[in-house]
């Protein structure tokens, strides 16, 4: 074995390394809490294979994110060599499926160059499949939809989207749980098995497959085509899987295929599953068990990362859960550590400069425990909550990464890709929609005015969008265009074909995006700036100046070509002179993981700079200073809809108390949780319940002294500007002594805040899969 294998595997403890030298023909499975050395262990376990003779380019490791995949791969190529790493597939399970899928699309009813569904897209094909429902059922001569009946008074169009969203939800549960069309008829929900009828057949006509359909499309691959399988079978002779507990079933159903080999290592910890609202599910473990019968169970309980005080809340709090698959005892032999603090705030904006306020002092050098800035992160329950230490952090010249998921959910960025996307040969409506709209240089309305008469030209004429736009726009077919409306078409129109010309033209993809990034008129950008909050925005307005915008981009551009397109290359057998629009249609590929998967702050970015993430993202990593935040009831436990709807049951608690588990278990030296009393539309809130569970003496508990009265204060001179100074002061009295009842406040704060949609779909990392409801109709 060479010398920097073995210096590995010597380093790793007694039980790590058991798991690591397992015989590689057992399956194995390593179920551990966190910070015991469960990625460390499965990095010794590829080292291992390769040991064994098996070549990198056989083996497959998922990891949950790009990001987890790359760090895998350095920490991989530090020992094994760059060129050993590089020659590793590993892989997210979208990409993975993504790249088997492309390969064998036709097999699958879809060409090579078929689109992924984002989530918009996803919604607009859920729209049509409700027209075509209601058309079938109640068709009129000019094929008037429910759009048309919207007009009519039929149905408002704030009701035609949320029937929209619910039908989505079904949709996306349905795929999830790898249900069909006759499954629901069975169960006799037949309008949903329609919906899903249509939704399948239009996705299809578009040449397109959403998110839940690459893995799905995947299984069936494996499953009906035994020439694919066998591919799959001389491919990747090991299989290793970190972050296992988020598998969802269809995931699981995939794994057990391609492992039937049974060269398979599954690492997790059933207490840390937070993406349950996703499809993931912890029977995968029970499962594993059932379906690997020589299998080999390894667990580890040294906690290597946190203080023992850490690790004892968090223990304490996880023992709450009832429903635990294994119950595991962590340990650790770190020192005890500082007692973790609790701080109650007055409102955000206190929580927000006694975060701000803190890092100063623990940065600076004359602090006792020196801490640079790229080891301190904030967690919290939901993207909106960072929006605030953003500003605060940018006022004190604080220094912050927020690069994740939600910067591909930014206007500007997905009108760049939209652009982008236009220039392949196949191209879907909702793309070049946008394009229109960010192009187009009208008001609004005016805008709107245009899209809809293109939108309605098409679905009279059966056309793609851009076929009835240009037919509009060149004067084939009349509309009732102004002369400047069909001026302004054609514009566009030009502008489209220049995007073409230009990825023909361009030698590289950074090249194009500068150049694309160029077209976009300055007015829509302005525009966008000033939409910032409606888009539930987390960037702050200057990231939308365009520079920086595509400067992330390019980063995105030198780190796809640094990783994945070699990757695709290796197996592809490509070259980079094939052609940039080969190029293209790989890194919008790429950018589709990192729109879907919980994408994590890079370690570029983090090198000295604050982590601000959500509690999701923050999966596997690690910091020595934690700050969870706004540790409330109403974010931690999250427990209402977007509606407002408490949905509380025992599973529910129990995945957010999982939530705030794997929060606490980031830190190394020192936690942080801080809840608010108010909220900015003056609500009081509560704090957590789940404090009340972690033992006191671990806890150093600083409130706000007298602040209760003064806020309540303001908030009565708010609401009851007219009363007299007596009558103001008796009021108070009064409401010192009521105790808030949480569920009220929370429902009438819900229902007041029209943002809690957006809110709630960031919450939940962007995915509309939501959780709590089942769809009725
Ligand atoms: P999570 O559940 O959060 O993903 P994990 O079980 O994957 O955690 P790792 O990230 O592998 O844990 O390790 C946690 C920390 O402990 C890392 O900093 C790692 O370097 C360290 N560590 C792991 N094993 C050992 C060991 N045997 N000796 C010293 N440090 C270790
Ligand atoms: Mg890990």
């Amino acid at each position: 074995m060479p010398e920097e294998y073995s210096n590995y595997l010597q380093n790793l403890n007694e039980r790590q390394r058991e798991a690591a030298c397992t015989d590689i023909s057992t399956p194995l499975m390593i179920v551990a809490g966190p910070g015991s050395g469960k990625t460390s262990t499965m990095v010794g376990r590829v080292l291992m294979l390769l040991n064994e003779g098996i070549s990198p380019l056989n083996i497959l490791a998922m990891t949950f994110t790009t990001a987890a995949a790359s760090e895998m791969r350095e920490r991989i190529g530090a020992i094994a060599g760059k060129a050993t790493a590089k020659e590793l597939t590993i892989s997210t399970f979208h990409s993975f499926s993504l790249q088997l899928c492309r390969s064998h699309a036709e097999k699958i009813g879809r060409t090579s160059e078929f689109l992924i569904y984002g989530q918009g897209q996803q919604r607009n094909a859920v729209i049509e499949a409700i027209r075509l429902l209601e058309n079938g059922k109640n068709r009129s001569k000019d094929g008037a939809s429910l759009v048309g009946e919207e007009s009519k008074g039929v149905l408002t169009p704030k009701q035609f989207k949320d029937k929209a969203k619910k039908w989505q939800k079904f949709v996306t549960q349905a795929k999830a749980s790898g249900r069909t069309s006759a499954d629901y008829c069975e169960l006799g929900n037949e309008i949903g098995a329609e919906i899903l009828v249509h939704y399948n057949s239009i996705l299809k006509s578009c040449n397109a497959l959403d998110y839940h359909d690459l893995i799905s499309c995947s299984v069936k691959l494996l499953t009906d085509f035994p020439e694919v399988f066998r591919e799959c079978q001389d491919s990747w002779k090991a299989i290793v899987i970190d972050e296992f507990q988020d598998t969802s079933t269809m995931q699981y159903k995939l794994l057990r295929i391609l492992a039937s080999h049974h060269k398979i290592t599954i690492v997790g910890d059933d207490d840390q599953s937070i993406f349950s609202f996703n499809g993931a599910d912890v029977s995968g473990f029970m499962s594993f068990r059932k379906d690997f019968p020589n299998y080999k169970e390894i667990r580890l309980n040294k906690n290597y990362r946190s203080t023992r005080c850490i690790v004892e809340a968090a223990s304490s709090l996880i023992r709450n859960n009832a429903k635990r698959c294994q119950m595991k005892n962590v340990l650790t032999d770190n020192s005890s550590g500082s007692k973790i603090v609790v701080k109650e705030c007055n409102n955000e904006d206190a929580q927000c400069a006694f975060v701000a306020d803190k890092i100063i002092e623990i940065s600076s050098s004359h602090s006792e425990t020196t801490c640079s800035f790229g080891n301190i992160a904030i967690l919290y329950r939901r993207q909106i909550s960072g929006k605030a230490f953003q500003i605060a952090f940018r006022d004190r010249k604080i220094p912050f990464n927020i690069h994740g998921v939600a910067f591909y959910r930014k206007k500007v960025v997905r009108t760049i890709i939209a652009m982008l996307r236009t220039a392949l040969p196949v191209c879907d409506d909702s793309s070049y929609i946008r394009v229109f709209k960010a192009l187009l240089q009208f008001e609004k309305d005016q805008k709107k005015r245009v899209i809809d008469h293109i939108n309605k030209i098409s679905t009279i004429r059966k056309c793609s969008f851009i076929l009835a736009a240009s037919d509009i726009f060149s004067a084939k077919i009349s509309g009732t265009f102004k002369r400047s409306e069909l001026t302004h078409g054609r514009k566009v129109l030009t502008t489209l074909e220049m995007i073409s010309k230009l990825v023909l033209r361009e030698k590289s993809i950074s090249a194009i995006i500068t150049s694309v990034a160029d077209l976009i008129p300055e007015k829509y950008l302005l525009e966008k700036r000033a939409s910032v909050d409606v888009d539930g925005g987390t960037l702050l307005n200057e990231d939308y100046d365009i520079r920086s915008v595509r400067q992330y981009l390019l980063d995105d551009v030198s780190e796809f070509l640094s990783t994945k397109f070699l990757e695709i290359k290796e197996k592809r057998e490509i070259s980079e002179d094939k052609g940039c629009s080969f190029m293209l249609k790989a890194f919008l590929d790429f950018l589709f993981e990192r729109e879907t998967e919980n994408f994590r702050a890079r370690r570029k970015d983090n090198e000295n700079s604050v982590t601000l993430t959500t509690i999701h993202q923050a999966k596997g990593l690690e910091w020595d200073v934690v700050f969870i935040v706004k540790v409330n009831e109403s974010e931690i436990p999250l427990l209402h809809d977007y509606k407002g709807i408490i949905k509380e049951t025992g599973a529910l608690v129990e995945e957010e108390r999982r939530l705030l588990y794997v929060a606490m278990t980031r830190a190394r030296q020192k936690l942080f949780i801080l809840h608010v009393m108010m909220d900015s539309n003056w609500q009081m809130l509560q704090p957590s319940r789940f404090l009340r569970e972690i033992p006191n003496h671990l806890l150093e508990v600083q409130g706000e002294m007298n602040i209760q009265v003064q806020l309540k204060q303001e908030a009565v001179q708010k609401e009851n500007a007219k009363l007299n100074a007596n009558e103001l002061l008796k009021e108070q009295q009064f409401e010192e002594e009521v105790v808030p009842m949480p569920n009220d406040l929370l429902n009438s704060h819900i229902t007041e805040s029209s943002n809690e949609l957006a809110e709630f779909e960031e919450a939940n990392n962007g995915n509309t899969f939501l959780r709590r409801f089942n769809v009725e109709d």
